[in-house]
């Protein structure tokens, strides 16, 4: 059964880490072959990035305008979101732009956290693997907080990914007091959670987050999970869904949510 997988979470290559074959066409192409529900595409926006690949922004007027004519010729749903990186600093920026831009759906994602970038590893140096990991879901619960203009917060515990540690598991029992109030904010604040397949094809052998992190997120109340790829080529499109979906049947889990003009509603997967 594919006719639910609704992927939320896509790069095109106006993504600049993204393959340069990977157009809104050929990944609607692939969606038809897999029967998908649909796609949304979620290009970076990672205003004040300390990593220079990701210091150009997009320009919205001509991406919107592109989306509207593939939309007209497009077999499947398609939506255009966004993966928002948030710093503390950017919430002005960027409800100005999220004001703007049209946009279905929005994920908040870290990816710098006091000015130091995970990808590149600055942000580990100096850090044990637990102060790391610490640091990173303070500063998500900082930014649940802080800022509420989104729609899912992006693959929550992705930062095991990084920092170039022997072991890239973590004891999550040490996280889980943390972790617990981040998802009791954004409980609270109406939001999802995104279930982000990645973590398989960096073969950590994990979504983000963990299926004990959806498990507290059920528990404390959470209804809204997505399923995302973060596919960054075409061939990963709706990459693992069969796991992800699994695990979300495991945990009790019923429907996944999927957001058209930033509104949700739900598909069920039983
Ligand atoms: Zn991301
Ligand atoms: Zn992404």
């Amino acid at each position: 059964m594919r006719n639910y997988w609704f992927d939320h979470h896509v790069h095109t290559n106006d993504s600049p880490d993204a393959d340069k074959e990977a157009t809104m066409t050929r990944y609607i192409k692939r969606a038809s072959e897999l029967n998908m529900a649909g796609v949304v595409f979620t290009d970076h926006l990672d205003l004040d990035t300390p990593v220079k690949l990701f210091q150009d922004i997009i320009d919205y007027t001509r991406y919107h305008k592109h989306f509207l004519e593939v939309q007209k010729n497009s077999s499947i749903p398609i939506r255009m979101g966004i993966e928002i990186g948030y710093q503390p600093h950017l919430n002005n920026a960027l409800n100005a732009l999220l004001g703007r831009v049209p946009f279905d759906f929005v994920i908040c994602s870290m990816h710098v956290t006091d000015g130091l970038d995970y990808y590149n590893g600055d942000f580990f140096l100096g850090k044990t693997q637990d102060e790391a990991y610490m640091r990173y879901f303070e500063s998500v619960l900082e930014a649940v907080n802080r800022y509420d203009n989104y729609d899912v917060f992006g693959h929550l515990d992705y930062i095991i990914r990084y920092g170039g540690y022997e072991t890239k598991d973590y004891a999550i029992d040490r996280y889980e007091a943390i972790i617990k109030e981040i998802l009791n904010v954004i409980v609270r604040n109406q939001k999802g959670l995104e279930i982000n397949t990645s973590g398989f094809r960096y073969g950590l052998g994990v979504t983000h987050p963990k299926i004990t992190v959806l498990k507290w997120f059920k528990e404390l109340g959470g209804k809204i999970v997505t399923l995302g790829s973060d596919a960054h080529k075409v061939d990963d499109l709706a990459a693992d869904f069969d796991k992800a979906v699994a695990m979300l049947k495991e945990v009790g889990f019923t429907k996944i949510a999927t957001f058209k003009q930033r509104k949700v509603s739900f598909i069920e997967i039983i």
